[in-house]
């Protein structure tokens, strides 16, 4: 047996890599199994180049729990270890590269934490012993054994196998390692899809043997499987069919309902990068379907946190993306300026649109049938990104009460002549409550104008989005605004039957009616006569304000109360011909009626007023 010392250089970082990343022991796992991987793809290579005399035989990989002696093993077929590679690859290079990385990164916030490597085992074990033979003809299987000191000693011993067993005495504080349900859990979820076949104990498999009244189920032992060793992201979109995208997507989130479609990511150059997006049926809920993205480094999984990779609109997608050239053991800052993760970014956004667009070309109505899923994610990504919002003019649709969908161009082109007002711009006028405003909704509709549904989370900023947009000119108005009379004014010019001074009168009574109500403010307008004799508009500017003060958290004047404006059209026959001709208490009686109806339909009359109301109509019934 011979004896030596770790490295020179350092001090004992045994105890920082005890204590390193506490939370993050797991990894240990992870990080073993991956070398396993590793040793084993070499020798697959060498075998490929006939390197390697004779069959190489079975190269799965097994991981064996053994409680009573406080052992977990990680047990590989692949290159093995010579006694020159073991002092070379374990002592030196091992050794250094863990203690440079947890000298570099022990204060930063790590993602990843890829680099400890195989002195990760020290997380967990008090002891670690390697023992392995190397492929090479006549290579000397030998022992090494560390116990967290930087002491080590190295000796031949006896192995029949090809190949490297890690064996990890577990230390007491790290005792739950020894569970098999922990490991089996380690391993489905940062092994599940590596390349090479992992073991891990067995399981019963359950069969029918004999014919007719023969017929018995029988059970046998089978080996445990954990990985699928060809995910379907490593496959060719081609030689894929749907139920495959399916089947994949069911098998990563078996509670969430049927994806709508997906994106099969494939790049070498200028990065190399393979995964699978799908886009989930999203609806008006964001915040559920976040963090559904995971990471993958060569089918290893580093990480469902993908923050700093895939912009923050894009994390609305669910899937897999691996990756090799993602740096993982870096700060989130750096990270963010990294340029591969800009180019990876910029990638996803592009395939993300050519894939909209091509489903858009293909099959308009059924994309149309899907905007209600798709819009929440289309309209993220056009106010959070330039690049998409260009690419997304081809397939970002606007949906008419009456006319259905139209791309934002066309919308732009059928309402420009009915209307623009006298300042040039577009008005496009929408209701976000179409149950709520269907009263001014119908008056819009009546003076000829198109009303848009844009009701979802996220369509306020999408507007402010549309009208900084110079190309277009549009300004948005909801339909209940004040606003949406410049149109009327300038559309109609109609003038009003009712004498200077009988205009007088009338407003004079809805202001009197009006004081009991905080807010309003009266304005006679000469309407069609079609239109209702009292509408209820709100001042868009200060709604707008309110609204954007409140998301952004701020009180101020969220807590004013309401104003509104009360129209009164002066050319609907109930004024012309009823009101203008009461007098005394029974016009008073009249107006007030008239107002408590037209708040009524906006479900603004409430309280007091609400009982007075009734119990006075009821009196006439
Ligand atoms: P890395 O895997 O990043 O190179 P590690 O610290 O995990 O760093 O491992 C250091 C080296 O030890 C590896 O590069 C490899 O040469 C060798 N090694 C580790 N595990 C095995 C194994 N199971 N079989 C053969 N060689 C191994």
């Amino acid at each position: 047996m011979q004896k030596g010392t770790i490295s020179v250089q350092t001090e004992n970082i045994f105890p920082i890599i005890k204590k390193f990343l506490y939370s993050d022991h797991e990894i240990f796992l992870r990080e073993l199994v991956s070398n396993a991987v590793d040793a084993t793809t070499k020798l697959q290579v060498l075998a490929q180049r006939g390197e390697v005399k004779g069959e190489i035989g079975d190269t799965h990989i097994e991981v064996i729990l053994k409680p009573e002696e406080k052992q977990l093993i990680i047990r590989d077929r692949g290159i093995g270890m010579t006694e020159e590679e073991v002092l070379k690859y374990l002592n030196q290079i091992a050794f250094s590269s863990a203690s440079e990385f947890l000298e570099k990164y022990k204060d930063s916030s790590i993602i990843g934490n890829f680099g400890l490597g195989f002195y990760s085992a020290f997380m967990v074990a008090d002891q670690v012993d390697v023992v392995t033979r190397s492929w090479k003809e006549g290579a000397e299987p030998v022992k090494w054994s560390c116990d967290g000191n930087p002491e080590f000693t190295i000796e031949k011993i006896e192995k029949a196998d090809r190949g490297t067993d890690i064996i990890l005495h577990i230390n007491e504080e790290n005792k739950d390692f020894l569970e098999k349900f922990k490991i089996e859990g380690l391993l489905e979820k940062y092994c599940k899809f590596l390349p090479i076949e992992i073991r891990f104990g067995t399981k019963t498999e359950y069969f029918d043997t004999g014919e007719g009244d023969d017929k018995k189920e029988e059970s046998r032992e089978v080996p445990n499987i954990i990985n699928e060793t060809r995910p379907i992201w490593k496959k060719q979109p081609l030689d894929l069919k749907d139920e495959d995208y399916q089947a994949f997507y069911r098998q990563l989130y078996p509670m969430s309902p049927e994806p709508m479609f997906w994106i099969h990511l494939n790049i070498d150059y200028p990065f190399n990068l393979t995964g699978v997006l799908y886009f989930p049926k999203l609806g008006n809920a964001m915040e559920v379907s976040r963090n559904k993205i995971h990471l993958y480094c060569n089918q290893v999984f580093v990480t469902d946190d993908v923050r700093d990779i895939v912009p923050e609109w894009l994390l609305l997608l669910h899937g897999v993306i691996d990756s090799p050239d993602i740096p993982l053991n870096v700060s989130r800052s750096y990270l963010q300026s990294d340029g591969n993760v800009k180019k990876i970014s910029e990638y996803i956004t592009r395939k993300v649109a050519d894939k909209l667009s091509e489903l858009f070309k293909n099959d308009r109505p059924a994309f149309e049938q899907k905007w209600r899923d798709l819009g929440v994610f289309v309209k993220y990504g056009v106010v959070s990104d330039k690049k998409f919002e260009e690419k997304a003019n081809s397939f970002t649709l606007i949906e008419s009460l009456r006319d259905g969908f139209s791309l934002i161009s066309e919308y732009k082109d059928k309402i420009t002549a009915n209307q623009t007002d006298k300042h040039g711009k577009v008005i496009v006028i929408y209701t976000n409550d179409a149950e709520g405003q269907h009263a001014q909704i119908e008056a819009a509709q009546q003076r000829g104008y198109d009303v848009v549904r844009l009701d979802t989370v996220l369509d306020n900023h999408w507007m402010q989005n549309l009208e900084y947009r110079s190309d277009l000119g549009f300004t948005f108005v909801r339909v209940d605004s004040d606003t949406t009379d410049n149109l009327v004014q300038k559309d109609e010019n109609r003038t009003s039957v009712l004498s200077d001074k009988e205009q007088e009168s009338v407003k004079n009574l809805f202001q009197e009616a009006a004081k009991s109500h905080t807010g309003a403010s009266v304005q006679i307008s000469a309407l069609s006569p079609e239109e209702a004799p009292v509408l209820i508009t709100r001042p868009e500017f200060m709604r707008r304000f309110k609204e954007m003060q409140a998301l952004q958290g701020m009180g101020g004047m969220a807590d004013f109360p309401d104003s509104f404006n009360v129209v009164v059209n002066s050319n609907n026959p109930v004024i012309v011909n009823k009101l203008v001709k009461a007098e005394g208490a029974a016009a008073g009686e009249m107006t007030e009626y008239l107002l408590s109806l037209a708040l009524l339909q906006q479900g603004m009359l409430k309280g007091e007023a609400l009982t007075s109301f009734v119990r006075k109509t009821l009196e006439k019934v």
